[in-house]
Protein backbone atom coordinates (compact mmCIF):
# COMPACT_ATOMS: atom_id res chain seq x y z
CA UNK A 1 0.00 0.00 0.00
CA UNK A 2 2.80 2.16 1.20
CA UNK A 3 4.68 1.83 -2.37
CA UNK A 4 1.75 2.58 -4.61
CA UNK A 5 0.91 5.73 -2.13
CA UNK A 6 5.19 6.13 -3.17
CA UNK A 7 4.69 5.27 -6.82
CA UNK A 8 1.78 7.64 -7.10
CA UNK A 9 2.91 10.79 -5.53
CA UNK A 10 6.54 10.44 -7.65
CA UNK A 11 3.82 10.38 -10.68
CA UNK A 12 1.99 13.61 -9.73
CA UNK A 13 5.82 15.04 -8.71
CA UNK A 14 7.15 14.47 -12.39
CA UNK A 15 3.87 15.27 -13.89
CA UNK A 16 3.90 18.65 -12.11
CA UNK A 17 7.72 19.34 -13.04
CA UNK A 18 6.56 18.55 -16.66
CA UNK A 19 3.65 21.01 -16.65
CA UNK A 20 6.01 23.70 -14.82
CA UNK A 21 8.65 23.37 -17.30
CA UNK A 22 5.96 23.26 -20.18
CA UNK A 23 4.57 26.56 -18.84
CA UNK A 24 7.69 27.93 -18.08
CA UNK A 25 8.83 27.51 -21.49
CA UNK A 26 5.95 28.96 -23.00
CA UNK A 27 5.35 32.04 -20.95
CA UNK A 28 9.16 32.44 -22.01
CA UNK A 29 8.39 32.69 -25.53
CA UNK A 30 8.19 36.13 -26.06
CA UNK A 31 8.18 38.21 -29.27
CA UNK A 32 11.27 40.00 -29.03
CA UNK A 33 10.52 43.83 -29.94
CA UNK A 34 13.51 45.60 -31.01
CA UNK A 35 13.90 49.53 -31.09
CA UNK A 36 15.71 50.62 -34.35
CA UNK A 37 16.53 53.39 -35.92
CA UNK A 38 14.52 55.51 -37.91
CA UNK A 39 14.94 55.30 -41.97
CA UNK A 40 17.18 56.62 -43.67
CA UNK A 41 15.44 60.04 -45.75
CA UNK A 42 15.67 58.01 -49.13
CA UNK A 43 14.41 60.50 -51.68
CA UNK A 44 13.25 58.57 -54.72
CA UNK A 45 11.51 59.48 -57.49
CA UNK A 46 8.53 57.17 -57.46
CA UNK A 47 7.39 57.88 -61.03
CA UNK A 48 10.33 57.73 -62.88
CA UNK A 49 11.82 54.41 -60.97
CA UNK A 50 8.32 52.63 -61.58
CA UNK A 51 8.60 53.44 -64.94
CA UNK A 52 12.07 52.43 -65.46
CA UNK A 53 11.19 49.27 -64.12
CA UNK A 54 7.89 48.71 -66.15
CA UNK A 55 10.48 49.35 -69.27
CA UNK A 56 12.90 46.53 -68.16
CA UNK A 57 9.61 43.90 -68.02
CA UNK A 58 9.10 44.65 -71.84
CA UNK A 59 12.53 42.63 -72.72
CA UNK A 60 11.49 39.12 -73.00
CA UNK A 61 14.54 37.88 -71.47
CA UNK A 62 13.39 33.99 -71.83
CA UNK A 63 16.34 31.69 -71.38
CA UNK A 64 16.64 28.70 -73.99
CA UNK A 65 18.45 25.97 -73.47
CA UNK A 66 18.82 25.28 -77.20
CA UNK A 67 21.23 27.98 -77.88
CA UNK A 68 19.40 28.72 -81.51
CA UNK A 69 16.27 29.52 -79.38
CA UNK A 70 18.66 31.77 -76.96
CA UNK A 71 16.73 35.33 -77.52
CA UNK A 72 19.88 36.80 -77.55
CA UNK A 73 19.04 40.34 -78.89
CA UNK A 74 16.52 40.85 -76.00
CA UNK A 75 19.39 40.40 -73.67
CA UNK A 76 21.55 43.34 -75.52
CA UNK A 77 18.13 45.39 -75.64
CA UNK A 78 17.84 45.07 -71.65
CA UNK A 79 21.52 45.46 -71.48
CA UNK A 80 21.10 48.97 -73.78
CA UNK A 81 18.50 49.74 -71.65
CA UNK A 82 20.55 49.53 -68.38
CA UNK A 83 23.03 51.82 -69.51
CA UNK A 84 20.46 54.53 -70.48
CA UNK A 85 18.66 53.86 -67.43
CA UNK A 86 21.33 53.98 -64.60
CA UNK A 87 24.35 55.97 -65.76
CA UNK A 88 26.15 56.56 -62.34
CA UNK A 89 27.02 52.89 -62.17
CA UNK A 90 27.92 52.58 -65.69
CA UNK A 91 30.47 54.91 -65.24
CA UNK A 92 31.77 54.44 -61.91
CA UNK A 93 31.50 50.55 -61.62
CA UNK A 94 33.21 47.89 -63.46
CA UNK A 95 30.78 46.01 -65.93
CA UNK A 96 32.14 42.94 -67.22
CA UNK A 97 30.17 40.13 -69.21
CA UNK A 98 29.97 36.51 -68.48
CA UNK A 99 29.38 33.51 -70.24
CA UNK A 100 27.30 35.58 -72.91
CA UNK A 101 24.94 37.62 -71.10
CA UNK A 102 25.14 37.99 -67.59
CA UNK A 103 26.43 40.92 -65.91
CA UNK A 104 29.11 41.25 -63.42
CA UNK A 105 29.48 44.81 -61.45
CA UNK A 106 32.41 45.78 -59.07
CA UNK A 107 32.57 48.74 -56.58
CA UNK A 108 35.54 48.98 -55.55
CA UNK A 109 35.79 49.42 -51.79
CA UNK A 110 38.07 51.66 -49.79
CA UNK A 111 38.92 48.98 -47.50
CA UNK A 112 40.64 46.22 -49.11
CA UNK A 113 41.29 43.88 -46.02
CA UNK A 114 37.60 43.45 -45.60
CA UNK A 115 36.02 40.81 -48.18
CA UNK A 116 33.94 42.21 -50.56
CA UNK A 117 29.39 41.28 -50.07
CA UNK A 118 27.76 40.20 -53.57
CA UNK A 119 24.23 41.66 -54.10
CA UNK A 120 22.64 39.28 -57.28
CA UNK A 121 19.22 38.97 -58.84
CA UNK A 122 18.49 36.82 -62.57
CA UNK A 123 17.33 38.73 -65.62
CA UNK A 124 15.84 35.66 -67.23
CA UNK A 125 11.85 34.92 -66.73
CA UNK A 126 10.24 31.84 -67.73
CA UNK A 127 7.67 31.61 -70.78
CA UNK A 128 4.18 32.19 -70.35
CA UNK A 129 2.03 28.65 -70.08
CA UNK A 130 0.50 27.91 -73.49
CA UNK A 131 -2.96 28.71 -73.92
CA UNK A 132 -3.12 31.45 -71.13
CA UNK A 133 -1.87 34.70 -72.90
CA UNK A 134 -5.43 36.01 -73.01
CA UNK A 135 -5.82 35.67 -69.48
CA UNK A 136 -3.62 38.72 -69.00
CA UNK A 137 -5.24 41.48 -67.57
CA UNK A 138 -2.27 43.47 -69.10
CA UNK A 139 -0.07 41.85 -72.15
CA UNK A 140 2.95 39.76 -70.15
CA UNK A 141 5.45 41.95 -71.81
CA UNK A 142 3.93 45.14 -71.97
CA UNK A 143 5.27 47.03 -69.04
CA UNK A 144 2.34 48.42 -68.24
CA UNK A 145 1.69 50.54 -64.33
CA UNK A 146 -1.98 50.27 -63.97
CA UNK A 147 -3.87 50.85 -60.51
CA UNK A 148 -1.37 51.31 -58.28
CA UNK A 149 0.69 48.07 -59.75
CA UNK A 150 3.33 47.29 -62.26
CA UNK A 151 2.49 44.45 -64.84
CA UNK A 152 4.23 41.95 -66.32
CA UNK A 153 6.48 38.84 -66.49
CA UNK A 154 9.74 39.31 -64.32
CA UNK A 155 7.59 41.40 -61.89
CA UNK A 156 8.49 39.45 -58.73
CA UNK A 157 10.92 36.78 -60.79
CA UNK A 158 13.36 38.42 -60.36
CA UNK A 159 13.39 41.73 -62.75
CA UNK A 160 12.59 43.26 -59.16
CA UNK A 161 15.93 42.03 -57.84
CA UNK A 162 17.89 43.03 -60.66
CA UNK A 163 16.09 46.95 -61.12
CA UNK A 164 15.83 47.45 -57.21
CA UNK A 165 19.34 46.35 -56.95
CA UNK A 166 21.06 48.94 -59.63
CA UNK A 167 18.11 51.84 -58.83
CA UNK A 168 19.39 51.37 -55.24
CA UNK A 169 22.94 51.55 -56.08
CA UNK A 170 22.51 54.61 -58.81
CA UNK A 171 20.79 56.84 -55.64
CA UNK A 172 23.37 55.64 -53.59
CA UNK A 173 26.00 57.37 -56.03
CA UNK A 174 23.75 60.46 -56.65
CA UNK A 175 23.95 60.99 -52.59
CA UNK A 176 27.73 60.57 -52.92
CA UNK A 177 28.12 57.48 -51.34
CA UNK A 178 31.05 55.40 -51.34
CA UNK A 179 31.33 51.85 -49.84
CA UNK A 180 34.46 50.88 -47.64
CA UNK A 181 33.42 46.81 -48.69
CA UNK A 182 34.03 46.62 -52.33
CA UNK A 183 30.12 45.22 -53.37
CA UNK A 184 29.87 43.20 -56.74
CA UNK A 185 26.41 43.15 -58.47
CA UNK A 186 25.84 39.50 -60.27
CA UNK A 187 23.06 39.54 -62.61
CA UNK A 188 22.58 35.81 -64.37
CA UNK A 189 20.86 35.32 -67.83
CA UNK A 190 19.76 31.80 -67.11
CA UNK A 191 19.07 31.17 -64.01
CA UNK A 192 15.84 29.51 -64.70
CA UNK A 193 17.52 27.13 -66.67
CA UNK A 194 20.41 26.11 -64.25
CA UNK A 195 22.40 29.19 -64.51
CA UNK A 196 25.42 26.52 -65.91
CA UNK A 197 26.63 29.69 -68.20
CA UNK A 198 26.06 32.36 -65.93
CA UNK A 199 26.38 32.38 -62.03
CA UNK A 200 28.62 28.99 -62.79
CA UNK A 201 30.43 31.11 -65.04
CA UNK A 202 30.78 34.27 -62.90
CA UNK A 203 31.71 31.91 -59.83
CA UNK A 204 35.04 30.36 -61.85
CA UNK A 205 35.60 33.82 -62.84
CA UNK A 206 36.08 35.08 -59.49
CA UNK A 207 37.49 31.75 -58.11
CA UNK A 208 40.25 32.20 -60.67
CA UNK A 209 40.88 35.85 -59.35
CA UNK A 210 41.29 34.50 -56.31
CA UNK A 211 37.99 36.74 -54.57
CA UNK A 212 36.21 35.41 -51.56
CA UNK A 213 33.48 36.58 -50.71
CA UNK A 214 32.14 37.55 -46.97
CA UNK A 215 28.27 37.67 -47.64
CA UNK A 216 25.72 36.64 -50.69
CA UNK A 217 22.20 38.56 -50.87
CA UNK A 218 20.12 36.75 -53.58
CA UNK A 219 16.42 35.80 -54.12
CA UNK A 220 13.97 33.59 -52.38
CA UNK A 221 12.41 35.40 -49.31
CA UNK A 222 10.21 38.27 -48.74
CA UNK A 223 7.82 40.05 -46.56
CA UNK A 224 4.64 37.57 -46.07
CA UNK A 225 1.21 38.44 -45.16
CA UNK A 226 -0.79 36.16 -43.27
CA UNK A 227 0.86 33.39 -44.49
CA UNK A 228 1.45 32.06 -41.60
CA UNK A 229 -1.74 31.19 -39.54
CA UNK A 230 -2.24 32.68 -36.68
CA UNK A 231 0.27 35.44 -36.86
CA UNK A 232 -1.90 38.81 -37.49
CA UNK A 233 1.44 41.15 -38.51
CA UNK A 234 3.42 40.58 -41.64
CA UNK A 235 6.52 38.17 -41.35
CA UNK A 236 9.52 39.14 -43.60
CA UNK A 237 11.55 35.69 -44.33
CA UNK A 238 14.94 35.70 -44.81
CA UNK A 239 16.04 32.40 -46.47
CA UNK A 240 19.23 30.88 -44.98
CA UNK A 241 19.62 27.89 -46.88
CA UNK A 242 17.81 25.88 -49.92
CA UNK A 243 16.38 21.99 -50.31
CA UNK A 244 18.09 19.82 -52.81
CA UNK A 245 16.80 18.78 -55.86
CA UNK A 246 16.99 15.40 -57.45
CA UNK A 247 14.07 13.26 -59.96
CA UNK A 248 14.23 9.38 -59.96
CA UNK A 249 12.89 8.01 -63.00
CA UNK A 250 11.32 4.17 -62.43
CA UNK A 251 11.29 1.74 -65.04
CA UNK A 252 9.63 -1.18 -65.69
CA UNK A 253 9.74 -3.74 -68.62
CA UNK A 254 7.96 -6.32 -69.44
CA UNK A 255 6.33 -8.57 -72.70
CA UNK A 256 3.67 -6.15 -73.89
CA UNK A 257 1.15 -7.83 -76.15
CA UNK A 258 -2.40 -8.00 -76.90
CA UNK A 259 -4.55 -6.65 -74.12
CA UNK A 260 -7.31 -8.87 -74.93
CA UNK A 261 -4.58 -11.94 -72.98
CA UNK A 262 -3.42 -9.91 -69.98
CA UNK A 263 -0.91 -11.54 -67.51
CA UNK A 264 -1.63 -11.31 -63.83
CA UNK A 265 0.97 -8.78 -63.65
CA UNK A 266 1.66 -5.83 -65.98
CA UNK A 267 4.56 -3.51 -65.85
CA UNK A 268 2.01 -0.23 -65.62
CA UNK A 269 0.32 -2.35 -62.39
CA UNK A 270 3.85 -3.14 -61.14
CA UNK A 271 4.93 0.21 -61.61
CA UNK A 272 1.70 1.84 -60.39
CA UNK A 273 2.28 -0.13 -56.55
CA UNK A 274 5.82 1.24 -56.59
CA UNK A 275 4.00 5.05 -57.09
CA UNK A 276 1.87 3.74 -54.17
CA UNK A 277 4.42 3.07 -51.83
CA UNK A 278 6.50 6.05 -52.09
CA UNK A 279 3.43 8.23 -51.49
CA UNK A 280 1.95 5.85 -48.67
CA UNK A 281 5.48 6.07 -47.14
CA UNK A 282 6.76 9.61 -47.35
CA UNK A 283 10.14 10.88 -45.82
CA UNK A 284 10.01 11.24 -41.94
CA UNK A 285 9.15 14.85 -41.02
CA UNK A 286 12.00 16.80 -38.59
CA UNK A 287 11.90 19.92 -37.24
CA UNK A 288 15.50 21.09 -37.20
CA UNK A 289 17.84 23.38 -38.89
CA UNK A 290 16.58 26.64 -40.84
CA UNK A 291 13.03 25.68 -40.62
CA UNK A 292 13.39 24.60 -36.63
CA UNK A 293 15.02 28.53 -36.74
CA UNK A 294 12.31 29.67 -37.87
CA UNK A 295 9.44 28.22 -35.68
CA UNK A 296 11.84 29.29 -32.81
CA UNK A 297 11.25 32.28 -34.19
CA UNK A 298 8.02 32.49 -34.75
CA UNK A 299 6.30 30.42 -31.86
CA UNK A 300 6.32 33.96 -29.13
CA UNK A 301 3.64 34.91 -31.98
CA UNK A 302 1.74 32.15 -32.27
CA UNK A 303 -1.76 31.76 -30.23
CA UNK A 304 -1.24 29.68 -27.08
CA UNK A 305 -1.38 26.09 -27.88
CA UNK A 306 0.69 26.17 -31.16
CA UNK A 307 3.69 28.49 -28.98
CA UNK A 308 3.40 25.97 -25.76
CA UNK A 309 3.65 23.05 -29.23
CA UNK A 310 6.78 24.58 -30.47
CA UNK A 311 8.25 26.47 -27.20
CA UNK A 312 8.25 22.50 -25.84
CA UNK A 313 9.55 20.58 -29.37
CA UNK A 314 11.33 18.01 -26.46
CA UNK A 315 7.73 16.95 -25.48
CA UNK A 316 5.53 17.89 -28.47
CA UNK A 317 7.73 17.54 -31.26
CA UNK A 318 5.19 14.61 -32.59
CA UNK A 319 1.80 16.67 -32.17
CA UNK A 320 3.88 19.86 -33.79
CA UNK A 321 4.71 18.03 -37.27
CA UNK A 322 1.20 16.71 -37.14
CA UNK A 323 0.04 20.12 -37.44
CA UNK A 324 2.80 21.53 -39.50
CA UNK A 325 2.72 18.97 -42.23
CA UNK A 326 -1.19 19.32 -42.81
CA UNK A 327 -0.10 22.40 -44.48
CA UNK A 328 1.16 21.80 -47.94
CA UNK A 329 3.73 24.45 -47.56
CA UNK A 330 4.67 24.23 -44.22
CA UNK A 331 5.18 20.08 -44.70
CA UNK A 332 7.28 21.05 -47.37
CA UNK A 333 9.55 22.60 -44.98
CA UNK A 334 10.05 19.62 -42.75
CA UNK A 335 10.84 17.10 -45.27
CA UNK A 336 11.85 15.62 -48.15
CA UNK A 337 9.08 15.56 -50.42
CA UNK A 338 8.01 12.76 -53.05
CA UNK A 339 6.22 14.39 -56.25
CA UNK A 340 5.10 11.71 -59.16
CA UNK A 341 5.36 13.97 -62.18
CA UNK A 342 5.60 12.12 -65.43
CA UNK A 343 3.86 8.98 -66.10
CA UNK A 344 4.13 6.93 -69.72
CA UNK A 345 2.72 3.66 -70.67
CA UNK A 346 1.78 2.52 -73.90
CA UNK A 347 0.43 4.34 -76.57
CA UNK A 348 -2.38 2.30 -77.93
CA UNK A 349 -5.53 1.58 -75.82
CA UNK A 350 -5.42 -1.91 -76.44
CA UNK A 351 -1.61 -2.63 -76.34
CA UNK A 352 0.17 -3.85 -72.86
CA UNK A 353 3.08 -1.04 -72.79
CA UNK A 354 6.41 -3.22 -73.12
CA UNK A 355 7.63 -0.09 -70.77
CA UNK A 356 6.31 2.08 -68.35
CA UNK A 357 7.97 4.88 -67.01
CA UNK A 358 7.52 7.29 -64.38
CA UNK A 359 9.59 10.40 -62.74
CA UNK A 360 8.98 11.08 -59.16
CA UNK A 361 10.47 14.65 -58.18
CA UNK A 362 12.32 14.84 -54.89
CA UNK A 363 12.65 17.92 -53.32
CA UNK A 364 15.61 16.93 -50.39
CA UNK A 365 15.82 18.64 -47.33
CA UNK A 366 18.98 19.82 -45.74
CA UNK A 367 20.02 16.62 -43.30
CA UNK A 368 18.85 14.03 -46.18
CA UNK A 369 21.54 13.81 -49.47
CA UNK A 370 20.53 13.16 -52.98
CA UNK A 371 22.09 9.31 -52.11
CA UNK A 372 20.01 9.23 -49.22
CA UNK A 373 17.07 9.64 -51.50
CA UNK A 374 18.15 7.04 -54.13
CA UNK A 375 18.64 4.26 -51.17
CA UNK A 376 15.48 5.40 -49.56
CA UNK A 377 13.08 4.52 -52.67
CA UNK A 378 15.06 1.97 -53.45
CA UNK A 379 14.40 0.32 -50.11
CA UNK A 380 10.70 1.54 -49.96
CA UNK A 381 9.62 0.10 -53.46
CA UNK A 382 11.54 -3.24 -52.84
CA UNK A 383 10.86 -4.66 -56.03
CA UNK A 384 13.78 -5.88 -58.05
CA UNK A 385 11.49 -5.17 -61.43
CA UNK A 386 11.38 -1.92 -61.15
CA UNK A 387 14.95 -0.22 -62.18
CA UNK A 388 15.51 3.28 -60.25
CA UNK A 389 18.09 5.52 -62.00
CA UNK A 390 18.39 9.37 -61.39
CA UNK A 391 18.22 12.16 -63.48
CA UNK A 392 21.11 14.63 -64.70
CA UNK A 393 20.30 17.59 -62.53
CA UNK A 394 21.11 16.55 -59.07
CA UNK A 395 21.70 18.78 -56.24
CA UNK A 396 22.39 18.64 -52.40
CA UNK A 397 20.77 21.27 -50.08
CA UNK A 398 22.61 24.12 -49.30
CA UNK A 399 24.44 24.46 -45.70
CA UNK A 400 22.20 26.61 -43.34
CA UNK A 401 23.68 30.07 -43.42
CA UNK A 402 24.65 31.69 -39.80
CA UNK A 403 21.67 33.56 -38.10
CA UNK A 404 23.98 35.42 -35.53
CA UNK A 405 26.21 37.61 -38.29
CA UNK A 406 26.58 41.38 -38.58
CA UNK A 407 24.98 41.09 -41.92
CA UNK A 408 21.75 38.84 -40.93
CA UNK A 409 21.58 41.75 -38.20
CA UNK A 410 21.75 44.25 -40.99
CA UNK A 411 19.17 42.97 -42.82
CA UNK A 412 16.91 42.65 -39.94
CA UNK A 413 17.23 45.88 -38.78
CA UNK A 414 16.86 47.87 -42.90
CA UNK A 415 13.42 45.98 -42.69
CA UNK A 416 12.74 47.51 -39.28
CA UNK A 417 13.62 51.11 -40.95
CA UNK A 418 10.97 50.60 -44.14
CA UNK A 419 8.40 48.58 -42.28
CA UNK A 420 7.97 51.19 -39.49
CA UNK A 421 8.56 48.14 -37.09
CA UNK A 422 5.45 46.05 -37.90
CA UNK A 423 7.03 43.22 -39.40
CA UNK A 424 8.14 40.13 -37.55
CA UNK A 425 11.67 39.02 -39.08
CA UNK A 426 12.39 35.21 -39.18
CA UNK A 427 14.62 33.13 -40.58
CA UNK A 428 13.56 30.43 -43.94
CA UNK A 429 14.10 27.61 -45.71
CA UNK A 430 13.85 27.98 -49.28
CA UNK A 431 11.95 25.17 -51.10
CA UNK A 432 13.01 26.01 -54.39
CA UNK A 433 16.07 26.76 -56.15
CA UNK A 434 18.32 29.72 -56.77
CA UNK A 435 21.59 30.55 -58.48
CA UNK A 436 23.05 31.82 -54.98
CA UNK A 437 24.08 27.85 -54.52
CA UNK A 438 26.84 28.30 -57.14
CA UNK A 439 28.20 30.65 -55.01
CA UNK A 440 28.54 28.21 -51.67
CA UNK A 441 32.28 28.01 -52.98
CA UNK A 442 33.19 31.77 -51.95
CA UNK A 443 30.89 31.58 -48.62
CA UNK A 444 29.06 30.11 -46.07
CA UNK A 445 26.95 33.13 -45.21
CA UNK A 446 24.55 33.58 -48.22
CA UNK A 447 21.20 35.32 -47.36
CA UNK A 448 17.90 35.72 -49.54
CA UNK A 449 15.69 38.24 -49.73
CA UNK A 450 13.99 41.18 -51.35
CA UNK A 451 12.37 43.49 -49.70
CA UNK A 452 8.89 43.16 -50.99
CA UNK A 453 5.01 42.27 -49.64
CA UNK A 454 3.74 39.48 -51.76
CA UNK A 455 0.16 38.66 -50.35
CA UNK A 456 -1.51 34.63 -51.22
CA UNK A 457 -3.33 36.36 -54.46
CA UNK A 458 0.33 38.00 -55.80
CA UNK A 459 2.06 35.08 -55.23
CA UNK A 460 -0.29 33.18 -57.76
CA UNK A 461 1.69 35.35 -60.23
CA UNK A 462 5.06 33.79 -59.43
CA UNK A 463 5.36 32.17 -62.64
CA UNK A 464 1.72 32.24 -63.26
CA UNK A 465 -0.52 34.22 -64.61
CA UNK A 466 -1.05 37.86 -64.23
CA UNK A 467 2.16 38.55 -62.38
CA UNK A 468 2.78 41.92 -60.81
CA UNK A 469 4.26 44.27 -58.41
CA UNK A 470 2.43 46.79 -56.60
CA UNK A 471 4.50 50.35 -57.08
CA UNK A 472 4.89 50.71 -53.42
CA UNK A 473 6.59 47.65 -52.98
CA UNK A 474 9.01 47.58 -55.77
CA UNK A 475 9.73 50.90 -54.05
CA UNK A 476 10.43 49.55 -50.25
CA UNK A 477 12.71 46.75 -51.82
CA UNK A 478 14.93 49.58 -53.39
CA UNK A 479 14.96 51.50 -49.94
CA UNK A 480 15.81 47.96 -48.09
CA UNK A 481 18.60 47.87 -50.79
CA UNK A 482 19.71 50.92 -50.17
CA UNK A 483 19.69 50.52 -46.43
CA UNK A 484 21.62 47.40 -46.53
CA UNK A 485 24.59 48.89 -48.32
CA UNK A 486 24.60 52.09 -46.34
CA UNK A 487 24.24 50.23 -42.24
CA UNK A 488 26.72 47.42 -43.81
CA UNK A 489 28.69 50.41 -44.58
CA UNK A 490 27.43 52.87 -41.24
ZN1 LIG B 1 13.83 33.55 -59.51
Amino acid sequence: MKTIKYIAGAVIAILLIITAIVLFNTINSKPAYVEVESAEDISIDHAAASNRFAKALTFKTIANKDPLKFPGSEYDGFHRFLVDSFPLVHSRLKKEVVGGYSLLYTWQGSDNTKKPILFMAHQDVVPIAPGTLDKWIHPPFGGKVSDGYIWGRGAIDNKSGVMGILEAVENLLVDGFAPKQTIYLSFGHDEEIGGNDGAKKTVELLQKRGVELEYVLDEGGIITDKMFPGISDPVAIIGIAEKGYISLELVVEGKGGHSSMPPKETTVGILSKAITKLENDPFKPRIDGAAGLMFEKLAPYMPFYERMGLSNLWLFECFALNRITQSQSANAMVRTTTAPTMLEGSNKENVLAAKAKAVVNFRVLPGDTTDTVIKRVTKVVNDKRVIVSPGTLQINPSPVSDITTPFYKVLEKSIKQHTQGSVITAPYLVVGATDSRHFIPLTSNIYKFIGITLTSDDLKGFHGTNERLYVDEYIRAVKIYYQIIKNMNG
